[in-house]
């Protein structure tokens, strides 16, 4: 036996530990480690590649390319993961999700190209693959670099709408299904130039249709898209696994595409959205405005000092704190978790509602309490605390917005309407932090800040989490 026979069970054993991770990542108290766990398994998998010497038959400079092509993705992978915020994660994985859809494309055109060149009758299973591989990838990258476009800020985050946009969008898709088709089961009967070009335009269309489909969504339904993105590049990674005959690759591809597309109706169903509506309802078209109380509403909100919150807090005998976005930019973890020691000090119990689209990723408020050591039996989801706040003497809103507005369970004509919220409003006090009365992600006005009995205490969540401290301290 040897070596290269071995070369399946290694890939094989990798796969194995790219499940475990994934396992791993699924809860915060194992991530880390299953983290470690699918590295590992991606150094070995690596290393086995190499050992197929496959970058030979792509002639001599295949070896110096390879290593190059490494070097660059490992600098920015390290140099990402060190330096992006938190907060700006969703981006990442846009751009990161967005260069494999890229590779797995470019890796079914030099396939197909390199097949063609080589006279032989090209099989019809590598041509199919080859294509879907093209089809997705190219959506995939395109779709992807959209979405980062929008996150990052480079444009507007809004959903971009023309007249005849659904009709352009059909067409696209209509013409790039039209030259796939045609490419695997009319190529034989093509000379190799004319295949050449369908299949550059094939390339285009599949450029043009990731640009027609992510262009029209609000920026406020990217994370969803982006994990849609992210099932789509998961398939043509498989693809790409096909046409290489690399059993590694279609199960890797084939566990991001599982994965991408549960993570995808976990994220819509927390939303209570179908992903048809994600896709195709524009929602979030105005997204980030400022907003007030409605025309002939005379309530207005009640502002409270840092003092007025400590108090409020200090006779309080139970607390449910409800971490938001904002918390997130504030970085104010520390000084929450600092603020619950203390009330707990004082004989209050202290607990956080965890909402599961708080934030902008899946698991974003656990990842950030984690980081300042809250302990995790302490963090609730939403099913399991929404019938305490009722009984609650003080809810603490932190950078929250979207997720406590009523208006999702009464207001009809809201878009958010059905979305679960937080029961916050049930709770015999509010107290909510935030910098002003602008709205959160979805760009509406939240009923919550005009109840009576909540008191907005206006700032920078992290200072004025630390002003309150500061209060409770005085009053000792
Ligand atoms: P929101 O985006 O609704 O609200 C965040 C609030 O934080 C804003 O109103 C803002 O108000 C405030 N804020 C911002 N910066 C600070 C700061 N430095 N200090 C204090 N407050 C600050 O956040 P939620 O977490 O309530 O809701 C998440 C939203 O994201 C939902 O609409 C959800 O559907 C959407 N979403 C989430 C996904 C996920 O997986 N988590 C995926 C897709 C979408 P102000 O400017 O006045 O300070």
């Amino acid at each position: 036996m040897t070596f290269q026979d071995l070369i399946p069970v290694i890939y094989l054993i990798t796969a194995v530990t790219f499940i475990l991770g994934l396992k791993g990542l699924s809860g915060p108290t194992t991530a880390v480690g299953g983290n470690r766990i699918a590295a590992a398994g991606m150094i070995v998998a690596v290393a086995a590649t190499f050992a197929t010497k496959e970058y030979g038959s792509y002639g001599s400079g295949g070896l110096a390319l390879t290593i190059g092509g490494m070097a660059v993705g490992a600098v920015m992978g390290v140099a990402g993961g060190r330096l992006v915020k938190m907060t700006a994660m969703p981006q990442m994985v846009a751009i990161f999700n967005g260069c494999g859809g890229g590779a797995a494309a470019l890796v079914s055109i030099l396939e197909y190209t390199h097949e063609a060149q080589s006279g032989a009758p090209l099989a019809w299973g590598a041509v199919l693959s080859s294509v879907l591989g093209l089809m997705i990838g190219g959506v995939s990258f395109s779709g992807s670099a959209i979405a980062y476009a929008k996150l990052q800020g480079v444009i507007s985050a809004r959903a971009y709408r023309y007249p005849g946009q659904r009709l352009i969008t059909g067409v696209v898709f209509v013409a790039m299904i039209l030259l796939a088709a045609w490419l695997v089961l009319g190529a034989a009967g093509l000379v190799a130039h004319a295949r050449l070009l369908v299949l550059v335009a094939l390339a285009v269309a599949a450029l043009l249709a990731g640009l027609a489909l992510v262009l029209p969504i609000g920026g406020a339904d990217m994370p969803v898209v982006i994990s849609l993105l992210n099932a789509f590049t998961g398939l043509a990674v498989a693809m790409a696994g096909f046409v290489l005959s690399n059993q590694l690759l279609i199960v890797a591809g084939t566990l991001v595409g599982a994965s991408g597309t549960i993570l995808t109706r976990l994220m819509s169903k927390a939303m209570n959205r179908s992903i048809a509506n994600v896709l195709f309802a524009g929602f979030g078209a105005g997204a980030g405005a400022a907003v007030g109380a409605r025309e002939g509403d005379t309530r207005t909100q009640r502002a409270i000092s840092a003092e007025d919150a400590a108090i409020l807090l200090g006779y309080a005998q139970s607390v449910i704190i409800v971490p938001g976005y904002g918390l997130a930019v504030a970085q104010a973890q520390h000084a929450v978790r600092e603020l619950a020691d203390m009330l707990e000090a004082k004989g209050a119990s202290v607990r956080y509602a965890i909402h599961p689209v708080a934030g902008r990723m899946p698991g974003h408020m656990n990842v950030l309490l984690a980081e300042a050591n809250v302990p995790y039996e302490k963090l609730y989801d939403m099913d399991q605390i929404n019938e305490d706040f009722k009984n609650t003497d003080v809810a603490l809103v932190i950078g929250a917005n979207d997720v406590t507005n009523p208006a999702a369970r009464a207001d009809k004509s809201s878009p958010i309407y059905g979305m679960p919220i937080l029961n916050v409003d049930q709770a015999r006090n509010v107290i909510v932090i935030k910098r002003s009365m602008r709205s959160g992600f979805a760009g509406i006005e939240n009923e919550l800040y005009l109840d009576p009995k909540t008191g907005m205490l206006f700032g920078d969540a992290k200072k004025a989490v630390e002003q309150v401290i500061a209060e409770l301290k005085k009053a000792g």
